[in-house]
This record gives C-alpha cells, structure tokens and sequence, in this order.
C-alpha cells in the first residue's frame, strides 16, 4: 500500500509541526458552556462541570503508515476522570440537578462509575453505582471510591447491573445516567463537534470501540447536526467489539460477554438499533477483534505512539488495523479511556523489570552489556 503521510489527502503533519509558533492562551471551559447553542441547557441553568472536553486529536504516524492512511487518536483519556464517560456526565448530572435530584445511580464496566460518582460529589449529591463484581479495573474501582459514592459489587454482569438500575430507578426517586439517559448522549456528541473542528469537517471514516453502543450513538448524532443530515461528507462509522462479547456482529444476544477489555464486556447494548443504524446508513460497518488483537494495538500505540490508553480503547486500532477502512484517506480511532485506568493489564502485558545492584558496574553491565 502507498503511505499517504509523505502526500497527505488533506493538508497535513504540518498542522501539528513540532516548531512553536509563539504563545497562545486557552481558556478551558467545559463542554456545556463550550456548546450550550447546540444542547439542552440555557443561560442560569446548573452546570456541574470539571472542564471536561477539549480533549486533544493526536497525529500518529506509525499507524498511518501501517495503515495507509492518514490517522488521527482522539485522546479521550484526557477528561477529568481519564475517559469519555466525563462528556455524558457532565450533562447528565447538570439536568438531574436542574430537575432536583437529590442522588444519581448508574450501572457500570468502571468508567461511568469514577465519572458518576466524580460529578455527584461536585454537585454536592448522592451517588450509587452497580458494578459487576471483581471485573472493574483498579483505577476505576479507586476512583468510585474516592469521591465517595456508593459502591455496590453485583455477583452478575453488567447487563444484569442495568436492568436493576433501570428498575430502581422507576420506583424510587433515584435518576438514573447510563447512557440510555438522553442528556449522556448530547454531552457525548461534542466529541464529533470537536473532531470536526479540529480537522476543518474533513474526515472519512471514525474508529470506535463498542460496548451499550451509547457512543457511537452520539458521535453519530453530533456528525448529523453539525454538517446536515444527508450530507455527503458524513464519515462512516466503523463500530468495533471484542469478540468474546460481539452481540453486534453475531446479531444476537451474549449471555456471558467476556474479553480483557472489560470496558465494552457487554453482551446486550441498550443502544442496539440506534448503533446499527449508524453504521448502516453511514456506509459503515461492525466487526470484532480478538483478546489479542486488542492487547497487540493497545501495547502498539503506548511503544510506537506515545499514547497509553485502557484495552477497550485500543479496540479501535485493532480494528482498524485487522479490518481496514476501505479507501478512507483520513481516519480518526477514538480513544475512550487512560491507560492508568488498568494498570494490572499494563503490567500483565509489559516486560519485567530489570534488578540492579547499587553499583555502577552493576548498571553499566545492564546498560551496555
Ligand atoms: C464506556 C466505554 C466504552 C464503550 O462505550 P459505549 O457507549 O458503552 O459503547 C468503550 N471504552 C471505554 C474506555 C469506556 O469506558
């Protein structure tokens, strides 16, 4: 294949040159004040917000020249919590406030479990989060903990967490933010607002891991409402899952998903149709990727590109490098969440490290043999 990066379709690497161009400053804001015309807050309404969004879009040239393309990693990992969740939760706790919710509960793989229970604690509510037990990552786990919400282990899956969520919350006057709550979405499309942005609305294909299918839901949802229903510079939607837990591609219902990237361990996405729909009508596709393959793009992009993010995450990548992106010239693989989030798969997946007696000889005997 050609490598595109010495040509570039749409201008390119210049854009994100190393050479300093003199100072600038950026006032951060959140996502809500950011792009309150385009969502369902107005002027004196509450906003509980950590200035999430505004997460970087990073060139990475290694995997454009395996790819033959010229792809980009929208680093999610970088919102206040470490993931994407941030974006939902943002909108979701500010309307709950808004309603007078006094507590907030979610089922959770982890991420919307630190971002819920970071968010209630700066909106001063209770937070409660259903988590399956012994399979949330540590970083996650800590994080719930520490800003102090609620934390219920579920000797089930999450598909089981969700369903009890959505029942308790019918029954009590506990507002429920999984993303089958609207207002996740909308925070949750401004991530295609930015991309968008970012790359002057020029862009063919988008990367992203699935798991309830809440996000490629509202990425879709902010790539209609900012270049127009219809429109031919729509990108399509490559809709990636593990393969221990691909409702999606198998078109029928996991019973019991299992896959190291327990962000999108999954095996009955709430947001079902409206996932298919997206990649069907933006000439798309789903398809899955092994444990390995995700563990394979995932050590990749931290040795080759300098960028760490958790094992879900890296399921865009795996599946852009096993199953293409047709002839899209430029591509964006979203990356849903941190690296530190799981820092025992990391370890798992990393060489030992090296013991050294306190002696020069000792390291130079390492170092140079
Ligand atoms: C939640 C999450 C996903 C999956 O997003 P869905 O909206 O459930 O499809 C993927 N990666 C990470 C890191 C997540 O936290």
């Amino acid at each position: 294949m050609s490598t595109p990066i010495d040509a570039p379709p749409h201008g390119p690497m210049r854009e994100q040159s190393n050479r300093l161009t003199g100072p600038t400053s950026i006032r951060r804001v959140g996502l809500i004040e950011r792009y309150m015309d385009r969502l369902p807050f107005a002027a004196g309404d509450p906003v509980i917000s950590l200035n999430e969004g505004s997460t970087p879009l990073i060139l990475a040239p290694r995997l454009s020249e395996r790819v033959g393309a010229e792809v980009h990693l929208k680093y999610e990992g970088l919102n206040p919590t470490g993931s994407f969740k941030d974006r939902g939760m943002t909108a979701a706790v500010s309307a709950a406030v808004r309603e007078g919710a006094e507590a907030v509960i979610c089922a959770s793989t982890g991420n919307t479990a630190a971002s819920l229970a970071a968010y209630a604690s700066r909106a001063g509510i209770r937070g409660v989060v259903l988590v399956p037990d012994g399979k949330i990552a540590a970083g996650k786990l800590a994080q719930a903990l520490m800003h102090g919400a609620q934390v219920v282990a579920l000797q089930g899956n999450f598909d089981e967490a969700l369903r009890l969520v959505r029942q308790i919350s019918e029954v009590h006057p506990i507002a429920l933010v999984n993303s089958v709550n609207d207002f996740r979405l909308e925070g949750q499309k401004t991530a295609a607002f930015e991309i968008l942005e970012d790359l002057d609305g020029k862009l063919d294909a988008l990367c992203i891991p699935v798991g309830n299918a809440g996000n490629i839901t509202a990425y879709w949802k902010g790539f209609r409402e900012m270049l127009g229903e219809g429109s031919p510079d729509l990108p399509r939607m490559l809709g990636f899952q593990a393969h221990g837990a691909n409702p999606l591609v198998r078109g029928e219902m996991v019973p019991e998903p299992e896959t190291v990237a327990s962000a999108i361990r999954i095996g009955n996405p709430a947001r079902w149709e409206q996932a298919m729909g997206a990649m069907t009508s933006s000439g798309g596709l789903v398809a899955d990727c092994t444990d390995e393959e995700i563990l394979d793009a995932y050590r990749f992009l931290a040795r080759e590109e300098g960028v760490f993010c958790e094992p879900a995450s890296a399921t865009s990548v795996a599946g852009l490098l096993k199953h293409g992106a047709g002839d899209a010239q430029r591509v964006v693989c979203v990356l849903t969440g941190h690296g530190l989030k799981d820092p025992q798969t990391a370890l798992d997946e990393s060489p030992p490290v090296i013991p050294c007696a306190p002696e020069l000889r000792a390291l130079e005997k390492i170092l140079v043999g």
